[in-house]
């Protein structure tokens, strides 16, 4: 079977891997070409220029990007992205994972991303305010709670969600709390959104050294990147008993073999703004840190960190993807013969749209959830999620990848079959 879309990139690229992982998922089901077609292309794709006035007076313009790739289930979900590797290509590729995970969780929604192609370590907090501002009002068009919903990725944060909402409401004359997600508490952020992806990681790799039959007091691990996912999910699993031998950030990496005290390296973070020069560990190559002898590795960076060139090197025996795509397709073929048990980024990392999910319900009811209740839900949704794609690997076999695809691009199939083809 070969995949139609208006663009197939060879390599590695995130949309080849993307592509091929929606290529094998329909030759397992035997979808029909033309609605293969149909879920290889995205429903709407908007490219845009943000010009943004420097403090200093000079103009610069960066594009940017919102992609819808299907809104069959419901609104389209997903979050943006602010990084200088962004462009059309990555943004289709994160959309499309995007529909995948909130059908694989069951959420009532589609797949959307978007992202500003600007590296925002290097400006202003205001001037990524106006950056973020103008950016909303280029895709105001295309976004709303009911059409399309924004939330924070890489580069982006509550901030930037409280800026994107006050956009959106002024323009419409009045508050609409539910336009994006993963905003500030007191503007109608839920309880538990900051944590909530990497609580979702922790609980799934729980459930994978379970399934492996080791107790989470004799199982170590390491965590590629210091982030919001990366961050928490070391905290997580060290309060599990996990040992977390060691993490990186895009600075460096640390090790301590018998374990880092993740609390007080948060703290070191925080001051610092990196791992790098914590007292209580030994500096490592981030390079390295992928080839440590643990049983959990968690990349939580960005896509395409474990490649053909060096997953030969891992050998960690469970690989739990904290990012979107950070195992390649070749990578992935690799590890699956060697039995190493990868949970894939749209059933591992759902945990962050779960809970937007969860805050757009709140914002829609205007009734806040205790802490409690969010979290149980969460948990409720993850492990519910775990047990169908574990029960669909039994049935069916493959890899957890393979099985989480199948029950996802399913759903969104049958809801095109339901809904029928217009006109
Ligand atoms: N950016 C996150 C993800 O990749 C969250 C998306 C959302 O909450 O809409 O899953």
């Amino acid at each position: 079977m070969t995949i139609t879309a208006p663009h197939v990139p060879a390599g590695n690229a995130p949309l080849a891997n993307a592509l091929e992982q929606l290529r094998s998922a329909a030759e397992a089901l035997e979808i029909d070409a033309g609605s293969v077609q149909l879920l290889a292309q995205a429903r709407r794709e908007i490219s845009v220029g943000v010009p943004l006035r420097r403090d200093d007076d000079t103009v610069e313009v960066f594009r940017g990007y919102r992609v819808q790739h299907n809104f069959t289930r419901g609104p389209a979900k997903g979050g943006v992205r602010f990084s200088p590797s962004v462009d059309l290509d990555e943004v289709r590729a994160l959309a499309m994972w995007m529909t995948w995970k909130c059908a694989l969780v069951d959420l009532p929604y589609g797949g959307a991303k978007g992202g500003v192609a600007i590296d925002p370590r290097r400006y202003s907090d205001a001037e990524i305010e106006r950056v973020t501002r103008r950016y909303t009002s280029e895709i105001l068009p295309v976004i709303g709670p009911d059409r399309d919903i924004p939330a924070p990725d890489v580069g982006t944060d509550e901030r930037t969600m409280a800026w994107m909402m006050d956009t959106f409401s002024v323009s419409h004359g009045f508050t609409v709390q539910s336009v994006v997600t993963g905003k500030p508490i007191a503007l109608g952020g839920s309880l538990g959104r900051a944590t909530s992806t990497s609580r979702g990681v922790a609980l799934v790799t729980l459930a994978a050294l379970d399934r492996r039959g080791i107790t989470p007091t004799a199982a170590t691990a390491a965590v590629q990147g210091f982030g919001k996912v990366g961050r928490h999910a070391a905290r997580l699993l060290a309060e599990a008993g996990v040992c977390v031998r060691a993490v990186s950030d895009q600075y460096g990496a640390v090790i301590a073999s018998n374990g880092l005290d993740v609390e007080s390296l948060c703290d070191h973070v925080d001051a610092h703004g990196t791992v790098v020069g914590f007292p209580g560990a030994d500096p490592l190559d981030a390079e390295d840190l992928l080839r440590l002898d643990v049983e959990v590795l968690v990349p939580a960076a960005v896509e395409g960190a474990i490649h053909a060139e060096n997953v030969e090197g891992i050998r960690a025996a469970i690989i739990v993807e904290g990012a979107n795509g950070p195992v390649t397709t070749a990578a992935d073929v690799v590890l699956a013969a060697r039995g190493v048990l990868v949970v894939p980024d749209i059933l591992a990392n759902a945990g962050g749209v779960i809970v937007s999910y969860f805050e757009w319900v709140q914002a829609k009811q205007t009734y806040r959830w205790s802490l409690d209740t969010v979290e149980s839900r969460l948990r409720d949704r993850m492990l519910t999620a775990w047990a169908a794609v574990t029960a669909e690997q039994t049935r069916r076999g493959g890899t957890l990848r393979e099985a989480a695809m199948r029950i996802a691009v399913e759903r969104v199939l049958d809801a095109h079959r339901n809904r029928g083809l217009y006109p």
